[in-house]
């Protein structure tokens, strides 16, 4: 596959670059054989019909990709023409070369489309995605659940002993930076996209809903097999990451068409939160701007639905079959909230399920397919907590993450036949420098921070042993921050009192620093080092680390691609076999 990708590399034209065509999918794409995408040229000017010479590999395009394109005089709100044709196909495995032309406008791609063995590796795969989980994150949450002595861990989070590691590169097609949409899209696709997009290459056109598309996991599986798929988020479901799973879009923002799409391919388990996208309009609290029931939809199409961790439990139990599971009109609390601090929204939202317990019920229902599952399972609020600095939740949502993964990691144990694959879609950054110790003399909290030797070590407990600290608040605490972050108070504390909000806007539309937490004892204000447009701490670029065990799991090493990930889950699957 790298040295596939390294001859494709040398072999790219760079022609025309000022002024020439856009060709999708883009150059170096990897494409799973006999998937469905939309193969899309958008032409820099006006130009003829006649004109249009489309090859590849020498062929008229027609017969590689199965049918005939269509031409666009003019492209809508684009003064340009273009080439379109929805749900083509590439069937035999190899190198293909694209060659467009018109008039003087001229582009030349590459292709890699790879088959699979004939026979699957693995029976299921579970796929844990730790949002913007980082090496602080997992470091944090280690010294955290498991303290330490005399420099060395007093015990393992789970994830510590997953076989197999990769770098993921992380970089979206249009920035080095990227979100949770485009990063996801790769793992759940195999293709790179654009900041905001979902399952789609994001074109010049304006409309978010029409952008060339490529087959993602579930449409793979429902194309090749009978296979059930389960999502499980502490997002909402129709948020970035479970959204990638389904839908097809270029902004990520289009939560409600995101609902009507989850609908369209019909997963077996979807746990989560963001009913808000699921009510009609006229429903108090809903999202909608129509008058679609999506509940009532989903419960009509015999999904049986929860609304809190009870009901989820006799769903479960009751062996109903599918289930929709719905525990918050937005994201659900951190675990540091829902089960510790009571903060948040929890007092509206008081019994909303943990990742552990939704992961046992996904597992328990995908597992009675015998053709096997595909479950994705994410730990949301990993990053929800790392944007507005909130160390300590962030950490905590690690810790349950972690616990969630046992889970997995158990099932796999009694069902050898599962690929299990924990990974980021990108990184925060967040480092961890030593700890805060408030019995340090003075009152200058920056002096109570502990480097090097001073450091010690944090005294955290963990006397129920439950995996999480018994106390956040505890006098010497891991020393946390990030290197990127609007204008804000240091408080140098957990927030107790409810998740960090660190910069709110000014009348002129900027970020500044909170004045809720001027008071704190020891704040003081850091001044930002990114633009004051920007509310909270940024992703960073960092690689993120992959982790898996399993059948197909030792394809995962050195550096991949973020897109390349896709290619090890559906050759553990064998979702292209040679065609007879
Ligand atoms: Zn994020």
């Amino acid at each position: 596959m790298r040295i596939l990708a390294a001859v494709l590399a040398a072999t790219t034209c760079l022609i025309g670059v000022a002024n020439a065509a856009n060709v999708f999918p883009i150059d170096r794409a990897t494409i799973l054989a006999g998937s469905a995408f939309d193969f899309k040229v958008e032409f820099a000017g006006v130009v003829k019909a006649e004109d249009v010479s489309i090859t590849i590999n020498g062929e008229p395009a027609a017969k590689i990709l199965g049918k005939d394109v269509a031409f666009i005089a003019k492209e809508e709100g684009v003064d340009a023409s273009a080439v379109l044709l929805r749900a083509a196909k590439v069937i035999k495995p190899g190198l293909y070369t694209v060659e467009v032309k018109a008039g003087n406008d001229t582009k030349t791609v590459h292709w890699d489309v790879y088959g699979t063995p004939d026979t699957p590796k693995a029976k299921n795969i579970i796929f844990f995605l730790g949002d913007g989980m980082s090496v602080a994150h997992r470091t944090g949450a280690r010294l955290l659940s498991k303290g330490m002595t005399e420099g060395k861990a007093d015990g393992r989070l789970a994830m510590d002993d997953l076989d197999h590691m990769a770098f993921i590169g992380t970089s979206s097609t249009n920035a080095i930076a990227t979100d949770s949409a485009n990063t996801m899209s790769a793992h759940m696709t195999g293709h790179k996209t654009a900041v905001n997009a979902l399952g789609v290459y994001a074109d010049r056109t304006k409309d978010p809903l029409d952008d060339p598309r490529v087959e993602n996991v579930t449409e793979a599986l429902a194309r090749t097999g009978r296979k059930s798929v389960g999502i499980v988020t502490t997002a909402e479901v129709e948020d970035a990451t479970p959204a990638a799973v389904v839908a097809h879009t270029r902004l990520r923002d289009r939560k409600a068409e995101i609902v009507e799409m989850m609908f369209a391919l019909k997963p077996e388990v979807v746990l989560g939160g963001g009913s808000a996208y699921f009510l009609p309009k006229s429903t108090p609290g809903s999202k909608r701007k129509d008058d679609q029931d999506f509940i009532k939809a989903f419960t009509e199409a015999g999904y049986s639905l929860a609304t809190d961790a009870g009901a989820l439990q006799a769903v479960g139990q009751a062996n109903a079959g599918k289930i929709l599971g719905l525990f918050h009109t937005g994201n659900m609390d951190s675990v540091l909230d829902r089960k510790f601090l009571k903060k948040g929204t929890v007092n509206k939202f008081p019994d909303q399920p943990g990742l552990v317990d939704m992961t046992k019920v996904a597992l328990a229902q995908l597992a009675k397919n015998p053709d096997g599952f595909f479950l994705m399972v994410e730990g949301a609020t990993i990053d929800k907590m790392s944007h507005p600095m909130d160390w300590d939740r962030a950490l905590y949502d690690t810790i349950e993450f972690d616990q969630a993964l046992r889970v997995a990691m158990d099932f796999a144990k009694e069902h050898p036949d599962t690929l299990v694959v924990a990974t980021p879609d990108h990184t925060h950054g967040v480092s961890i420098i030593g700890t805060i110790d408030d019995d340090k003399p003075g009152e200058d909290m920056r002096e109570k921070v502990g480097v090097y030797a001073a450091a010690g070590f944090p005294n955290y407990t963990d006397a129920d042993g439950d995996g999480y600290p018994d106390k956040v608040d505890v006098s010497r605490r891991l020393a946390v921050f990030a290197n990127n972050f609007p204008d804000y108070y240091e408080t140098w504390q957990p927030k107790m009192n409810g998740p960090f909000d660190p910069a709110i806007k000014n009348e002129k539309g900027e970020y500044v620093a909170n004045a809720a937490y001027k008071d704190a004892p020891g704040a003081v204000l850091r001044i930002g080092n990114i633009p004051r447009s920007t509310d909270t701490a940024v992703h960073a670029v960092d690689d993120g680390i992959l982790q898996a065990s399993g059948p197909g799991s030792e394809a995962f090493k050195g550096y991949l691609e973020e897109s390349d990930v896709y290619r090890v889950l559906v050759e553990a699957f064998a979702l292209a076999p040679a065609q007879k």
